[in-house]
């Protein structure tokens, strides 16, 4: 009697909770995860699992629910099978193999909400079903989205039956992780180890549910970054991993000193030390996993002697080597000339018909080639490690939301615009399929749908892709700011586009010339255009290249021959490369069945215990879970199988109990009509019995109850 009290806000959902689900049950309850003690009150006490059996959907019922639980540190929430995730902040003991044994095999419904859930349901629907599905993790910044995709690989990693094959593809992904967080993490004012890369893995596993191999598709690095920090913010960990943890022999093969502040690179931000991040000990760690992929660090290491390459200028205003010390240990570590490099660096060289002629660069000139090159080589090398690593689990996608301003924002918002598309398209599909296929009329619940961003973007020859890359490619005197005169020409009253020039006198106070606005479904962010045409460009120049292509090097010499094979053919913008890549995601995820987690972040000071309501609320409005929620409901909250909800309820009626003699669906009828329920309140499809309210289940969960 007491169990079923415990597990009232479970089992009122979830008609079969078998004997073993119910040891594990009370497990929990000796563990202290769930509350015996108020049992009786645990709707109350610990809020509702399930937003959809909420009395109400507002959104202050959201709020208070997600606080009541978050409060008593259960940071998961259920959508139905959407997870909703608020970061703690802190440790919390529901990651261990116990935990992970409480969850295998069992139904959603049945125990409290978890990440570990909805991995174990994924993967065995999976196997049932023999198709394909996608886990998409989203939220801002900060707000748990790296942890969460680490907790799904681990719950494989242990809960995969496992065979030698798996042990392969368990081990690289258990190696790619550090390796990717070194090289494709930072510290910024939002997140101490802040991912700065899209990611996208993909695990294959056999019929018997054995991984068998694994893909990673990487998008949109950072690579900014690797010669320009805002303050507060770091490079890459990478780096300071290197010249804070690499032994002394090595740092002197490398010519490195210890310690961060000898190099530009790594200072700029001012904040080489933070208080969370241990570069020695994880150096360690990064340094063993780079061994097995023979991965050496002088790549790094003559990004960093790049970065202290200084330039003078002469009479004529032309850039003139600092010193040759640095370019030495470039050249060296490189395997490149150093004559050839240093030319490089210093002019360019221009064809005119069968002559070469070198035209000296001003120092803001030389500056752009080194930073190019030392952007070039980290990004190259990034995805050589990528390609190299090249393993995984269950399909997986990482992004970031809203909440910056130069071109790199603007792609990831960008991206993040059409993981909302598919997100709304995927939501509304299957549930219409299922009414459809039920045979039951849909009521469709109006949505804030976000085409009308992506088509403002993305449209052929009228987006903003075009025409930043109309002028990308537009010889002569194309700038930033005749790119954005183009826009303000082609987007001057486009609801969800607005610049200086184009807006009202309220709105122009707060906005820069060189800006543009976009209008997100997130909500705005201002895009500064300087940077948008070089950055999408991406030019390296050309001798350069050439002399990269030649390195003694094998890793630098295979990641610049890749580059682009073609080499007289013009390469494709950065955007342009990015929304092919974008494409073929979308094409991947929408041939599978769809499972999300929407990551909150609880506060902005990384403090654990802290639930700031307005920050929350916010993300709860652009991450749309309010829309997801009346559509969950819109028709009916629930539906269960007819022969299901007949097992569970049969005991309520007369005429169903102890056995019903016929078809399930007469019985079911026979029993909903017993219990009074209004012909409003249900529906009977082909195979389900489609219940509107959940108070209407609650009921007779308590009827059964009793
Ligand atoms: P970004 O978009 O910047 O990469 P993110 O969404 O990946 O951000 P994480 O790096 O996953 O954010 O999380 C930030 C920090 O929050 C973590 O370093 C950790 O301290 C804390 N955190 C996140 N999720 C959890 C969790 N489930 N339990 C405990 N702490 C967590
Ligand atoms: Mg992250």
């Amino acid at each position: 009697g007491t169990f079923f009290c415990v597990v009232l806000p479970l089992g009122a959902i979830n008609p079969n909770i078998q004997t073993s689900t119910a040891m594990l049950l009370l497990q929990l309850v000796a563990q202290g995860q769930l509350d015996m003690e108020g049992a009786l009150t645990a709707r109350d006490r610990v809020g509702i699992q399930d937003f959809v059996l909420l009395d109400e959907t507002t959104e202050a019922a959201f709020l208070s629910n997600l606080k009541k639980r978050f409060s008593k540190d259960l940071i998961y929430t259920y959508i139905g099978t959407l997870l909703v995730s608020v970061n703690p902040y802190k440790e919390l003991d529901i990651y261990n193999k116990k935990q992970m044994d409480i969850y295998m095999g069992v139904n959603f419904f049945e125990l409290p909400p978890h990440i570990y859930a909805l991995a174990d349901n994924a993967y065995h629907t999976m196997l049932t079903e023999f198709n394909n599905h996608f886990i998409l993790i989203s939220g801002e910044s900060g707000a748990g989205k790296t942890e969460a995709s680490k907790k799904i690989l681990q719950y494989y990693a242990v809960s995969c039956p496992s065979t030698t094959l798996l042990n392969t593809v368990r081990d690289k992904m258990l190696m790619s992780n550090p390796v990717l967080e070194a090289f494709g993490n930072a510290k910024t004012l939002k997140n101490d180890n802040s991912s700065r890369f899209g990611k996208y893995m993909d695990i294959q596993f056999d019929s018997q549910g054995d991984a068998v191999g694994g893909h990673i598709l990487n998008y949109l690095l950072e690579k900014s970054r690797v010669v320009h920090q805002n303050h507060g913010e770091r490079n890459f960990h990478i780096f300071y991993q290197l010249v804070e943890g690499g032994s002394d022999d090595l740092l002197h093969q490398l010519g490195l000193e210890r310690g961060c502040q000898h190099y530009n690179y790594l200072t700029q931000g001012q904040c080489p030390i933070v208080p969370s991040i241990n570069d020695k000990n994880d150096w360690k760690t990064v340094k063993n996993a780079l061994q097995i992929i023979s991965f050496d660090e002088t790549v790094i290491a003559s990004v960093l002697h790049l970065g202290n390459v200084r330039f003078d200028s002469d009479s004529k205003g032309h850039a003139l080597l600092n010193n040759n010390t640095e370019l030495h240990w470039v050249s060296n570590l490189l395997g490149v000339d150093a004559h050839r490099l240093q030319e490089g660096l210093t002019f360019r060289k221009i064809e005119a018909k069968k002559d070469q002629v070198l035209s000296p660069f001003t120092t803001d000139h030389a500056i752009y080639a080194r930073d190019a090159l030392a952007k070039a080589i980290y990004g190259q090398t990034f995805t050589w490690l990528v390609n190299r690593i090249n393993e995984s689990m269950e399909n997986e996608v990482t992004i970031r939301m809203m909440c910056f301003y130069t071109f790199e924002q603007f792609c990831i918002n960008y991206c993040n615009e059409k993981l909302q598309q598919l997100f709304i398209e995927l939501t509304l599909k299957s549930e219409q399929e299922e009414y459809e296929a039920e045979g039951i009329e849909w009521e469709p619940v109006q949505f804030f749908n976000n085409k009308i961003i992506c088509d403002l973007i993305e449209e052929k020859h009228t987006g903003i892709i075009s025409l930043l890359d109309e002028e990308c490619l537009r010889p002569g005197d194309a700038t930033d700011l005749t790119f954005l005169e183009r826009l303000e020409e082609k987007m001057g009253n486009h609801p969800h586009f607005v610049t200086h020039k184009l807006a009202d006198k309220m709105t122009r106070k707060t906005l820069e010339r060189g800006d543009f606005r976009l209008l997100h479904y997130a909500g705005e962010v201002t895009y500064c255009v300087v940077g948008f045409l070089d950055k999408n460009n991406d030019l390296l120049y050309r001798n350069i290249k050439d002399l990269m292509c030649q390195s003694k090097n094998d890793i630098v010499k295979e990641c610049f021959s890749s580059m682009d094979p073609d080499s007289r053919r013009r390469p494709e913008t950065v955007v342009t490369q990015f929304k092919s890549s974008l494409q073929k995601l979308t094409e991947i995820l929408v041939a599978k069945e769809a499972w999300y987690i929407r990551c909150l972040k609880s506060n902005e000071s990384k403090q654990s215990g802290q639930f700031d309501e307005a920050l929350i609320r916010h993300q709860v409005k652009y991450l749309g879970l309010m829309e997801h929620l009346r559509v969950r409901r819109a028709g009916f909250a629930y539906r269960r199988k007819y022969d299901v909800f007949l097992k569970r309820y049969k005991p309520l009626c007369p005429a169903t109990w102890p056995h019903w003699r016929g078809v399930a669906a007469d019985g079911v009828e026979v029993l909903v009509q017993h219990l009074g329920y209004l012909p409003d309140e249900y529906k009977m499809g082909r195979t389900k019995i489609f219940i509107r309210h959940p108070r209407t289940l609650f009921a007779t969960e308590d009827a059964y109850e009793k």
